[in-house]
């Protein structure tokens, strides 16, 4: 959920402007996002218990929004940039972004991408995954395996010493050595406060963005591969908001929260 701001960045170290710093988090805000990511992990199992076909993506809003009042947490993306609903709710080629609608209703088959993103206590957690609906096909299988394994070859890299390059790297050698491609519109986050925060975390190398940046115990950053099985272009539909593979081929999603702490990496929105 972060359109990446590379092109802009190079303006900016032209004009001499500051990237912001990231903002890093005492140890009293960790425990809280860490409560916000248990929620997030929540409403994420509630999701997966509900995913079956003839489920809407509206259904499976309204069951979000009951997890998250439960715990006295709310949506972080109804209103984002004008975002109208809950979560993120992404159907086969769609990558992110999809609205959630009473007429998207799930089919034997499908796949389907639930970014959650929910505010607690004045902090963020943000995790999304992405399910099957039945029965999929080997290959579609195979492109939800690959992407989630991605995400867990950058969380181990997201250790105090490395870099944020590390990750980016990390993701993409895994994605491309089987043959998918990883989107590079669409960009991983520094989270606390905000729901996008610095560093933009890229899942693939580049020299424009943050990836210099030093990796640091308290700083929070959600990790997101964002994965196709064809080209990594995207297109966005007319609704201006969901965001689909230029080929049409398969897309995946999966992101976790992840704290910097000084033994290592911690996944804060794991149940
Ligand atoms: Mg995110
Ligand atoms: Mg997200």
């Amino acid at each position: 959920m972060f359109k990446r701001t590379g092109a802009k960045l190079r303006r900016d170290e032209k004009t001499q402007q500051k990237r912001p710093d990231p903002v890093l988090k005492s140890p009293r805000e960790i425990q809280i996002m860490r409560e916000a990511g248990r929620i997030v992990a929540r409403v994420h199992a509630a999701l997966r218990e509900a995913i079956r076909p003839g489920v809407s993506t509206l259904d499976l809003d309204r069951l979000a929004v009951d997890v998250m009042s439960r715990y006295n947490a709310t949506s972080c993306f109804l209103g984002y940039r004008g975002f109208p609903a809950n979560i993120c709710a992404s159907i086969n080629n769609e990558l992110v972004h999809g609205i959630p609608n009473r007429d998207r209703v799930l089919k034997e088959g499908d796949i389907i991408s639930i970014d959650v993103g929910v505010r607690y206590r004045g902090f963020i957690g943000d995790s999304a995954w992405t399910y099957a609906v039945g029965a999929i096909s080997a290959e579609t299988q195979r492109l939800m395996q690959v992407t989630e394994a991605s995400l867990y070859e950058g969380i181990a890299q997201s250790k105090a010493g490395n870099r944020v390059i590390d990750i980016s790297r990390a993701v993409q050698r895994y994605v491309e050595s089987h043959g998918m491609s990883v989107v590079r519109e669409y960009t991983g986050h520094g989270v606390g406060r905000q729901m996008h925060e610095a560093p933009q975390v890229l899942n693939y190398v580049s020299d424009d963005s943050d990836g210099r940046m030093l990796l640091r115990p308290g700083l929070v950053v959600a990790i997101e591969p964002m994965v196709q099985a064809g080209t990594w272009q995207t297109r966005t539909l007319k609704d201006n908001w969901t965001v689909v593979s230029k080929d049409g081929s398969m897309a995946a999603h999966f992101e976790h929260t992840v704290a910097i702490t000084n033994s290592g990496p911690e996944i804060l929105t794991l149940p």
